[in-house]
């Protein structure tokens, strides 16, 4: 049974479909309207303000949601100042949940670095754990979008840009998480082998489908270990189907995806409703709650260095 992202939203579905489950009697799937817990789960990709963007709640509010929720954690994320401290500020207000920071190389944080990565992780209460390359300033990002703004670039006449050396040697050695913001997957697969080299060990490819991927560019990425994050989003944004994910996720597998909710903008349902329609979502579309698993539980807690 396929959801549309319509009936997923407005919620009513539940009803129907338990009511035509009832109806028929007999051997239901999967269920998507069955109970989705978040026990376990962390949102890797959580905005929430202060923001120079119109953001839904604070920090503190979307740890207390997410608390609330029965959640493991959130990956605070913020384009333009780092997170860590943030997110040791917000965990000391909120008990029986796991917040995590970081810092994204744009423009304001001086682009590609490393003194924002060395601070980053210098930050008190030691919840900086993750680096994301330019989003908003990335070089394939805004010429995509044929923007004159000044860009950061990641690759330099066909090589990684001299900068990343010393940035992917700082998340080496402080088992740092390295997200790719928003490069292109033939940057991202130029880069991963510097990465590899230098001992970069938690790869997650930021919303992977937001950079249009081949699927044969999706495969070598998780053939050099990456993990490639797929946002609800995306979905709820009507810009991705969920069936384009659950056909990655069938070529692929589960065990190379990570889900997270990207939620928080001002107007949109918060990270745990949101990943609540998700869950409901794919489930929907014929993915196993082993699978679901994996990715909203496991990977994210793997890749921040949790026990799963
Ligand atoms: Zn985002």
């Amino acid at each position: 049974m396929l959801l549309s992202l319509r009936t997923v939203r407005v919620g009513w579905l539940p009803v129907v479909a338990a009511a035509a489950l009832a109806a028929c009697g007999g051997e239901a799937p999967p269920a998507p309207e069955a109970e989705v817990s978040l026990a376990g789960a962390i949102d890797f990709h959580a905005h929430s303000g202060p923001d120079s963007r119109p953001r839904s709640v604070n920090d503190v509010e979307a740890a207390q949601a997410a608390q609330a929720a029965g959640m493991r954690g959130l990956v605070l994320k913020n384009h333009y100042t780092t997170t860590a401290g943030r997110a040791a500020l917000a965990m000391a207000r909120v008990d029986g949940i796991e917040l995590f920071g970081g810092v994204v190389l744009n423009r304001s944080m001086g682009g590609l670095n490393a003194e924002a990565v060395r601070h980053m992780v210098w930050d008190e209460g030691g919840r900086g754990k993750v680096v994301w390359l330019p989003t908003f300033d990335a070089e394939y990002y805004l010429t995509r979008e044929g923007s004159s703004e000044p860009f950061v670039s990641v690759v330099v006449d066909g090589r990684p840009a001299p900068e990343l050396e010393e940035i992917f040697g700082l998340i080496a050695e402080h088992d740092l998480v390295l997200c790719t913001g928003h490069s292109a997957p033939e940057e991202v697969l130029l880069l991963l082998p510097a990465m590899q080299r230098l001992g970069v060990e938690n790869i997650l490819i930021t919303h992977v489908f937001g950079q249009q991927p081949t699927l044969d560019q999706m495969r070598s990425m998780a053939g050099a270990g990456a993990v490639m994050e797929i946002d609800w989003l995306a979905v709820f944004s009507g810009g991705r189907t969920i069936d384009e994910y659950v056909e990655a996720i069938d070529a692929i597998g589960a065990e190379h995806f990570l889900m997270s909710s990207d939620l928080g903008q001002a107007g949109n349902p918060l990270h745990a409703d949101g990943l609540r329609d998700y869950v409901r979502a794919l489930r929907g579309a014929g993915v196993s709650d082993a699978d679901i698993d994996t990715m909203l539980r496991v990977n994210p807690a793997r890749l921040l260095g949790l026990q799963p």
